[in-house]
């Protein structure tokens, strides 16, 4: 093994780690049991780096880019059969459909015209993806998501007017501040749409995240390491 390999297997093992302590702390307080599933996050990295995630027995990835993932992922999908490929970024409505060809679950549905492609291209490849709600938690311009006041009515339409298969909230809270009252805020959304899984929490508040009760942590750069770009 060479030593990057032993490097992203030992930061694996150490975010497994840490998942495993806060989901304990976090059932302590409250008796759930729901397990946290870690979606490693290898936008910008390579091949080589990916295979060393899944030699150590890592099989939930996320990229935030619909045509990145292509470069990447038809081939690793292929040798290894059992990876689930999460989408994490914004979806153009004209990727739809090498989105939902290459994806397993998309985490970014946030707008109404997204939900009738969604449909429309599902029924086409007889695929019916898992699929999260995106919510601009933090209420930022420059961020992707529905707006948290119109985030439980959106849940609505895209179950009855579209039939997707919602199956949680994510969002990504403001960078410089504190992410739990923004954590606690989608995870009460959540209970409003009664949703059961929260995705929320990246390589700096994760623990904070699992407290509060998110099941998909989305982790890059503490596995991986620094990224130069994004
Ligand atoms: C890049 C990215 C992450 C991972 O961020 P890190 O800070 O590297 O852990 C998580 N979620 C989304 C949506 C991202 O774009």
């Amino acid at each position: 093994m060479t030593i990057s390999e032993q490097k992203v297997q030992m930061r694996l093992n150490d975010i497994k780690e840490k998942i495993q302590k806060a989901q304990l702390r976090f059932n302590k307080n409250n008796e759930d049991d729901k397990k946290v599933e870690l979606v490693a996050v290898s936008k910008t990295h390579g091949v080589d780096e990916i295979e060393q995630a899944i030699k150590a027995d890592q099989k939930v990835f996320g990229e935030n880019r619909v045509q990145e993932a292509y470069e990447k992922w038809p081939e690793l999908k292929e040798k290894y059969s059992d990876i689930k490929l999460h989408l994490i970024g914004p979806l153009q409505t004209n990727k739809v459909r090498d989105a939902v060809a290459l994806f397993d679950v998309i985490e970014t549905v946030d707008r109404e015209k997204l939900a009738r492609k969604l449909r429309a291209e599902m029924d086409i490849a007889k695929k019916e993806l898992d699929l999260f709600v995106q919510v601009n938690i933090g209420q930022e311009s420059q961020k992707a998501g529905i707006a948290p006041q119109e985030a439980v009515e959106f849940v609505k339409r895209c179950r009855n007017d579209y039939g997707l298969n919602i199956i949680g909230l994510m969002a990504i809270p403001p960078v410089n501040k504190a992410a739990g009252p923004y954590f606690a805020q989608l995870a009460q959304l959540a209970k409003e749409a009664q949703l059961e899984n929260l995705s929320i929490g990246m390589s700096k508040d994760f623990e904070i995240a699992i407290y509060i009760g998110a099941n998909y942590v989305r982790v890059g750069s503490a596995i991986f390491g620094k990224r130069i770009s994004q």
